[in-house]
């Protein structure tokens, strides 16, 4: 049974790759005490929630605390997106989201 898994994780590490990317975001947050550059990754369906409130400005919203790991300033970072997780605005206090 747990050789039958390795071969399940080891498929999915060649096969899975492009629904991983699918399923994940990445941003890069730029820490403004130490110019440190931080790569994040979040999960669509873990970090991100959707809006159900129509005064918000988009669809879906990420929230996230990143401490960055050179100075330990604390980052937060605030985004919206659409329908298609383009991003319609963002927040970051202590860093600055790069596109
Ligand atoms: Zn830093």
């Amino acid at each position: 049974m747990i050789i039958l898994k390795i071969i399940e994780i080891i498929k999915g590490l060649f096969s899975g790759s492009t629904d991983d990317k699918d399923k994940m975001l990445a941003f890069k947050v730029k820490c403004n005490k130490c110019k440190n550059i931080n790569e994040i990754k979040v999960l669509k369906t873990y970090d991100i929630a959707t809006v159900y409130e129509d005064d918000q400005p988009g669809n879906y919203m990420l929230k996230k605390y990143i401490v960055c790991p050179d100075c330990y300033n604390k980052i937060h970072l605030e985004i919206f997106f659409d329908k298609s997780y383009q991003i319609i605005t963002s927040e970051c206090d202590n860093g600055e989201l790069l596109k």
